[in-house]
């Protein structure tokens, strides 16, 4: 698969998803509104006062696509048709709330530290 033009990755912490690592997963963008997107970074346990200006996206790990999308089963008509699809939203009032990539690291095991802050550092690369 052709690399996409351009570069996501996952604003999670600890997910390691990007459009580099994981091509085929959906990517949505972050709400650009001050109070949302203060409200999905507390949503994803990001460390306070951390901000992130430009675009950030969250991965489809962390939500429950047939219900949090809307027209998903529609994207998923036209995807298996090999149609042109379309650009998927959350339906309002959604945040990320499944991190499985977490797990051990809300449990006070902060054994992937070093991998976060890599993965902060990832702010600052070149798109
Ligand atoms: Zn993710």
């Amino acid at each position: 698969m052709s690399p996409p033009s351009v570069y996501k990755y996952c604003f999670v912490p600890m997910c390691v998803s990007s459009t580099t690592k994981t091509p085929d997963k959906l990517f949505f963008s972050v709400p650009r509104k001050p109070e949302l997107r203060a409200e999905w970074c507390v949503a994803v346990h990001r460390p306070p006062g951390l901000s992130c200006k430009s675009n950030c996206h969250c991965c489809e790990d962390h939500f429950n696509l047939a219900e949090d999308v809307q027209e998903y089963t529609r994207f998923l008509i036209l995807k298996k048709n090999n149609m042109s699809s379309f650009r998927l939203s959350l339906k309002p009032g959604v945040v990320p709330h499944k991190f499985d990539c977490q797990s051990s690291w809300i449990n006070g095991r902060r054994v992937s530290r070093r991998t976060a802050m890599k993965k902060l550092n990832l702010n600052d690369a070149p798109s």
